[in-house]
């Protein structure tokens, strides 16, 4: 996102709406820092600007700068995914699209919050951490069309310093991965330059039962037990 000079008269109202803090006023007036900015266009979308100064520039749209808003705005969409925003299903809608059954886990790392964003070189610690594992990436992943190596995890180089305002990594795994990942990928989450959110989903078992929650505790994890259910978004696709 940009701001014409000509047309800003530094009333600095824009200010106060930027999600990651980077409209600021300097010697040359109200200008954004251009590599902080994740272009998620609420400054321009809030209609704020008196002077119709803000506007989304032409680069942003271009390759691969035009990443930071696939994943930034929930208005735009991934072009290959057709997903929107963020671009998952994520499993925590996994009463509708059933995209986890019995005996899987999702398990989801959510990158970046409003305020911090995350870079994709930091979300390529953990994906090369899983994929090391023989952990696939789920192809309907936005993450998972950025990686240039399947087999190792690395982002292709010329994502790596994109700045998104968050992003969710998305794996499946079952019981017999679950020890491994939660030694040899939580730990990592320590160097991860941004704040990091881990969720695992599971169904109940044939007993009503969540075992998974036993399990994470005999590995050192305390979960919060969360329930979400989608009323409304739609039918189960499966039972
Ligand atoms: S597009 Fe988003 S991140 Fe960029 S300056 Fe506007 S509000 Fe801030
Ligand atoms: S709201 Fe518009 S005129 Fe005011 S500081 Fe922001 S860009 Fe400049």
């Amino acid at each position: 996102m940009k701001i014409d000079p000509d047309k800003c008269t530094s009333c600095l109202s824009c200010i106060p709406y930027c999600p990651m803090n980077c409209i600021a006023e300097g010697d040359d007036g109200t200008a954004i820092d251009e590599d902080e900015c994740v272009d998620c266009g609420v400054c321009r979308n809030v209609e704020v600007c008196p002077e119709e100064a803000i506007y989304m520039p032409a680069e942003a749209f271009e390759y691969p700068r035009a990443i930071r808003m696939q994943f930034s705005d929930p208005s735009v969409q991934h072009p290959n995914l057709k997903a929107w925003g963020r671009g998952t299903e994520e499993a925590k809608t996994n009463d509708v699209t059933g995209k986890f059954g019995k005996g899987d886990y999702g398990m989801l790392f959510e990158f970046g919050r409003p305020g911090t964003g995350a870079r994709f070189r930091e979300i390529e610690k953990i994906t090369t951490a899983i994929c090391a594992m023989g952990i696939d990436i789920l192809e309907d992943n936005p993450i998972s069309g950025l990686i240039a190596d399947k087999t190792t995890g690395t982002i292709r180089p010329e994502f790596r310093d994109e700045k998104i305002l968050s992003a969710i990594l998305e794996i499946r795994i079952d019981d017999s991965q679950l020890a491994a990942v939660v030694d040899k990928v939580i730990p990592l989450l320590d160097d991860v330059d941004t704040v990091v959110s881990v969720g695992l989903v599971s169904r109940f078992d044939d007993n009503d039962e969540l075992p998974v929650i036993g399990a994470l505790r005999s590995l050192g994890i305390t979960p919060r037990p969360n329930a979400k259910i989608n009323v409304g978004l739609g039918r189960p696709i499966v039972e």
